[in-house]
């Protein structure tokens, strides 16, 4: 085991009934049963307790796409730490590219659900990335800078840091592009310095980075071979859950 077991998860987005979540998620248990790496998936929320009776006693974890931060209210449409956790959570995704595009998330509410995702014990895969335009204009590290910096913002995490970032530039995110392996470990290094600012070197080495955008069976091995990639936060790829296993078996080739 080094010290950051890779884990390769899985966004469902809004994919797949209860019915067709019963089927996937019950597939891929039986597909990924001697897995080499950590594996998750995170189905929408109708679906997570029918993935969590067919994932009971599996390999596989089960996260959230999102959470809010106040424990309970007057919040419709949204659901809580705990609500995630009684539906068999222990992982939740933050900030995803979609959630800032589209739902209005900022780094400051990046910022707040973690804390409502720390406070509660669910792992936090945090989403940070740039989008074509701001590559373009020479700001991907700059744009890391704001959206690490402003999540961690005020937390302090001991080593093994229950903390996952994933690097998914926006521009890879669905479209068939990935970064190459170099420009992600690049970005990947350059998030792990960041780390080691906000909440020192002992944590930043056991924090995974993973890497998303496009990832594909193909395309896999190559990038988990990078030193600073310890998974891949996976979308298209990941609903099929045949394709989804050659991911997760990338070091079989
Ligand atoms: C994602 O949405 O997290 C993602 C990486 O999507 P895709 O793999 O489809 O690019």
């Amino acid at each position: 085991m080094t010290a950051r077991p890779p884990l390769i998860a899985g966004n469902w987005k809004m994919h797949k009934t209860c019915e067709e979540t019963e089927k996937a998620a019950s597939a891929l248990v039986g597909l990924v049963k001697d897995a080499a790496v950590e594996v998750m998936i995170a189905p929408p929320f109708t679906s997570l307790v029918t993935a969590a009776d067919a994932l009971k006693g599996s390999n596989i974890a089960l996260g959230g796409q999102n959470l809010h931060w106040e424990p309970k209210g007057a919040f419709t449409g949204e659901v809580s730490a705990q609500m995630l956790i009684s539906a068999g959570c222990t992982h939740v995704i933050i900030g995803h590219s979609e959630r800032r595009q589209y739902f209005g998330e900022t780094d400051e509410t990046v910022n707040k659900r973690l804390g409502a995702a720390v406070a509660a014990g669910l792992v936090p895969v945090v989403c940070v990335g740039e989008t074509e335009a701001e590559r373009e204009a020479g700001d991907t590290f700059s744009i890391l800078d704001k959206q690490v910096q402003k999540a961690l913002e005020g937390f302090s995490f001991e080593p093994p840091a229950a903390l996952i970032i994933a690097y998914e530039p926006v521009w890879a995110i669905g479209t068939g592009k990935t970064a190459t392996s170099a420009q992600a470990q690049e970005a990947h290094a350059y998030i792990r310095g960041l780390l080691e600012k906000s909440i020192g070197k002992p944590a930043a080495e056991t924090v995974r980075i993973l890497y998303g955008g496009s990832v594909k069976p193909e395309n896999a091995a190559e990038l988990m071979a990078r030193p600073d990639i310890d998974g891949a936060l996976v979308g298209g790829a990941s609903l099929d859950p045949e394709v989804f296993s050659r991911i997760v078996h990338y070091k079989k080739g």
